[in-house]
């Protein structure tokens, strides 16, 4: 890729939104251009069996996106390794500029940048980052083979994570906020019935505990949200599940945002404060955040960019390159 390049569509993210918007994008012959950032594939590359991907009873979450990307660039998508680092959306064309030093203007953008494991804040956490404590049970779940973890939630994501650690780990307890848990029934069922499993209701882990030298963690300190009562656990590994937040910092100060800072996007559409900028998949989803409902956002946001590029050439104006661009009503 030359330096600095024009394409039509520009696609940020690599997750079923934005593979998604690539296969649209690209029969619709806007010759679409994907940059795939930090982690090419997105949070489907960290998960094991997907077993609500339609037309599939169950395949890994690696080769899930493997296709996606084959089937994208198969569609005539050019799909780029690298990270947009800095996006101005203030003019038009649209600029991005990537870790490469690639700079690349854009009539359209699509935003898939999705989510991103959101962590506790506690300093203990963040002291054994790395050391014992994870937000990825399947890139670091093969170190704890007989040895007893910790994990924090009560989603599909601690679920899952507890169960795939199973496989490893001696025993695998979490440790849930409430009395009940928010994952899907059919994980839960499996979680319930596994006999490595312990649950510890209505806590919060309060503390990791660990040794200095050389850095590792030993145990967990918890709290009881009924009493205030705490107890300590000996572990070897705390993996945190409590979530995801929404990859926005690309644009937070660009566009309009919900609290939590998921990209607002017009009803029924995937149009966001700024013409010409499309949201799709988990930056923009505080609700569904699947991989099927990220995907047809990603089919959304082609046909949306699809339709606004044809108004804007029928219309004979192109915007002058480099134009700023007027004051926009708020998106939703
Ligand atoms: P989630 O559904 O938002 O669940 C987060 C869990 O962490 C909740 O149980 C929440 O407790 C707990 N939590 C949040 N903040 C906490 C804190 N500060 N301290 C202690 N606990 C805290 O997130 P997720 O499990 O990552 O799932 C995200 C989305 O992806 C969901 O829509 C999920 O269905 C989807 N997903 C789907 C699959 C699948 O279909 N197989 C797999 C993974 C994820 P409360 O329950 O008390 O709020």
């Amino acid at each position: 890729m030359s330096d600095d390049t024009h394409v039509k569509l520009l696609i940020i993210g690599s997750g079923p939104a934005g593979y998604t918007a690539a296969v649209y994008g690209a029969r619709a012959m806007l010759n679409p251009m994907l940059i795939q950032g930090m982690q090419p594939g997105g949070q489907l590359t960290i998960t094991t069996e997907v077993e609500n991907w339609p037309g599939e009873t169950e395949i890994q979450g690696p080769d899930l996106m493997v296709k996606m990307e084959s089937h994208a660039r198969a569609m005539g998508a050019e799909v780029v390794t690298d990270i947009v680092t800095k996006l101005d959306l203030g003019r038009r064309p649209f600029t991005a500029e990537c870790d490469s030093g690639a700079r690349i203007t854009a009539d359209a953008v699509i935003l898939a940048t999705g989510a991103q494991a959101r962590w506790l804040g506690l300093p203990s956490e963040e002291r054994f980052k790395g050391f014992g404590v994870s937000a990825c049970a399947t890139c670091d779940g093969f170190f704890y083979r007989g040895r007893e973890v910790l994990v924090v939630g009560g989603g599909n994501t601690a679920v899952e994570e507890a169960l795939f650690l199973t496989k490893f780990a001696s025993k695998v307890t979490l440790v849930h906020r409430r009395d009940s848990l928010r994952a899907e029934k059919i994980l839960q069922n499996r979680l319930f019935k596994n006999p490595k499993v312990e649950i510890v209701w209505d806590h919060e882990l309060a503390e990791v505990t660990g040794t200095e030298n050389p850095l590792g963690v030993s145990g967990a300190v918890l709290t009881s949200v009924k009493d205030g009562g705490t107890r300590r656990i000996a572990v070897d590994g705390v993996f945190i599940a409590i979530g995801h937040a929404p990859s926005s910092e690309l644009v937070k100060d660009q566009l309009d945002l919900h609290s939590g800072g998921y990209v607002k996007v017009e009803a029924g559409s995937t149009r966001t404060s700024i013409p010409g900028v499309f949201a799709a998949g988990d930056l923009t989803d505080h609700i569904y955040r699947q991989a099927v409902t990220s995907a047809g956002m990603g089919c959304m946001a082609a046909l949306d960019a699809e339709a606004w590029l044809a108004e804007r050439d029928e219309a004979g104006e192109p915007d002058p390159a480099g134009a700023e661009l007027p004051e926009q009503a708020p998106a939703g």
